[in-house]
C-alpha cells in the first residue's frame, strides 16, 4: 500500500527541466530573440478548471502539465503552448489573455503540424473558448 501511494505521489513531486528545444521552438515560430531565456521547470499534477497545461504568475519559472496526458505529441504541443506563455513573461511581452493565447495557440498548432498531430488535436476554435473575437 505504501509503495502504491509513493508510485502515485512521486511523479507529482518531481521537478523536471523543460528541454531547451521547446524554448527554441517557441522563439523560432514567434520570431523572438530569446537566447538569454533559460528553460523553465516542468511539473506534473492534476490541474484545476479542466486545464491540461498551465502557466502561473505566482510561480513563473515553472510550467505545468496534466498528469493524465497519454499521447506524447499532444502533451508536447501543450507543453510548447505553456512555454510560449513563459517566454512572454520572461521577455516582458503583453500578457493580456487574448494576445498571449493567440501566440501560444500559434505555437501549439506549429508543433502539431510538424509532429503529425494536427488532424487529431487542432483547436481552430480556441478564440471562441477564450472569448477572443476580432
Ligand atoms: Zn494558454
Amino acid at each position: 500500500m505504501k509503495g502504491l501511494l509513493l508510485a502515485i505521489v512521486l511523479p507529482v513531486l518531481q521537478v523536471h527541466e523543460v528541454p531547451r528545444e521547446y524554448v527554441d521552438f517557441v522563439c523560432a515560430v514567434r520570431q523572438l530573440e530569446c537566447g538569454a531565456v533559460p528553460a523553465p521547470k516542468l511539473r506534473f499534477d492534476t490541474l484545476p478548471y479542466g486545464a491540461l497545461g498551465m502557466f502561473r504568475f505566482t510561480d513563473p519559472d515553472t510550467v505545468w502539465l496534466h498528469l493524465g496526458l497519454r499521447d506524447p505529441v499532444y502533451a508536447q504541443a501543450i507543453l510548447a503552448h505553456e512555454v510560449s506563455h513563459y517566454v512572454d513573461y520572461r521577455l516582458g511581452r503583453p500578457m493580456d489573455r487574448c494576445t498571449t493565447e493567440a501566440a501560444a495557440f500559434r505555437v501549439y498548432h506549429a508543433w502539431l503540424a510538424t509532429h503529425g498531430g494536427l488532424a487529431d488535436y487542432a483547436r481552430y476554435d480556441w478564440f471562441t473558448t477564450y472569448g477572443c473575437y476580432r
